[in-house]
């Protein structure tokens, strides 16, 4: 359950229920929105007394919540759905549309600094690229510039670090490790990636329970979403909430792309499920370079609000992802593409009518309309 305080409750008001609510033995978790703060009820709710908490100072209502992934389920109705928005380092995720780009992997400083001045001219805000990379064979020969040695992945994610300061952008780097949680903090690093083979680690989750760092947690290719949010509110049990989810593709019986970019959950996620913000990787979620740019766009009216591309000063040499990393004039166009959809996107949100709005009026006109259609 929910408990939706007025836009004028004070702190004091706030406190209250929550203290009620902890002293009968409920956990809480508050939200903090633009307008409204939320305080989620954590327990077998089927005890408490809702008049008891609805007659409380400065309390608007109580909503009930059913889905078992609670702190990351959509808040509010579907005529005021409430999303939550935060900061990764400078940048505000979750309201006006945000670009992560980068390379696949940081493969020297030079090529990391001359990435991050592309994806600053490019008009992105947040420079990305993996320091120690997942590769699916062993053979492969590259693994990231700091696979190597602990001292290797500090020096990786100092030159990613340096590149993003040097631009004035924040950077998001994957984490495989637990272990090196505090390494990444020290260094800098503005946000993880949990890239899609860790999307179900059980270690890592739980162990980023208590950073505070934002995560980008992508969903594993062969899971099914809501099973996704489970994960994703693995990291929220004690209350984190600076987490994007993505969509970077699943397994389907199509083999063209190398994945299929489910777009129907990024709808389903920004108009039904989360109020979390939602990212598309369009570069994973099909691997071919020139179908990046439709799909990205596409995505955007979707519902994403954050984008991962892959770029690189010259793809064509890239050490890993080459094909799907987008040329720096590509991603130039792209992102202002992007921008231009988000704001046709926003110009044209009112139109967009949840079904709840007309159901109760067609509801009570079942039966005469039933009469009139198929009586014959
Ligand atoms: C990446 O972002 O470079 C990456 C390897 O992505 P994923 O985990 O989605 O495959
Ligand atoms: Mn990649």
């Amino acid at each position: 359950m929910i408990v939706k305080m007025r836009r004028t409750a004070t702190d004091n008001e706030i406190a209250a229920v929550e203290t009620m609510l902890q002293d009968r033995g409920y956990t809480t978790g508050k939200l903090v929105g633009t307008d409204h703060t939320l305080i989620g009820v954590y327990g077998d709710v089927s005890q408490l007394s809702q008049p008891d908490v609805q007659k409380m100072s400065g309390v608007e209502g109580l909503i009930a919540i059913s889905r078992k992934y609670k702190r990351a389920a959509q808040k509010g109705d579907p005529t005021n759905r409430l999303y939550v928005d935060f900061n990764i380092g400078s940048v505000r995720i979750g309201r006006d549309l945000v670009v992560v780009a980068g390379p696949c992997s940081v493969e020297s400083e030079r090529q990391i600094m001359e990435s991050a001045e592309m994806v600053k001219d490019a008009g992105a805000q947040i420079l990305r690229g993996g320091v120690h990379k997942y590769r699916s064979s062993p053979y492969s020969g590259w693994e990231g510039i700091g696979a190597g040695s602990d001292d290797a992945l500090r020096e990786g994610l100092e030159s990613i670090v340096k590149a993003g300061r040097a631009f004035d952008m924040p950077v998001a780097v994957e984490i495989l490790d637990h272990a090196a949680i505090p390494l990444y903090e020290d260094v800098g690093v503005d946000c993880l990636q949990i890239g899609e083979p860790n999307s179900r680690n059980t270690v890592l989750l739980n162990a980023l329970r208590n950073s505070d760092l934002p995560v980008i947690h992508k969903r594993g290719n062969a899971v099914d979403c809501e099973d996704y949010l489970l994960w994703v509110e693995r990291m929220m049990t004690c209350g984190k909430e600076n987490i994007v989810l993505c969509e970077r593709g699943i397994g389907s019986a199509n083999k063209y792309t190398r994945n299929t970019l489910d777009l129907g959950t990024v709808a389903a996620f920004h108009y039904q499920l989360t109020g979390l913000p939602v990212a598309v990787d369009a570069s994973h979620g099909c691997g071919i370079r020139d179908l990046v740019h439709p799909l990205t766009v596409a995505s955007v009216f979707a519902g994403a609000s954050v984008l991962l591309l892959e770029a690189h000063p010259n793809p064509l040499i890239a050490k890993s992802d080459g094909f799907q990393a987008l040329f720096p004039e590509q991603l130039a166009n792209l992102v202002q593409a992007a921008q231009q959809a988000h704001k046709l996107r926003q110009d044209v949100e009112h139109l967009y009518v949840p079904s709840r709005v007309l159901e109760s009026d067609y509801e009570s006109r079942v039966e005469t309309d039933r009469e009139r259609l198929f009586a014959e």
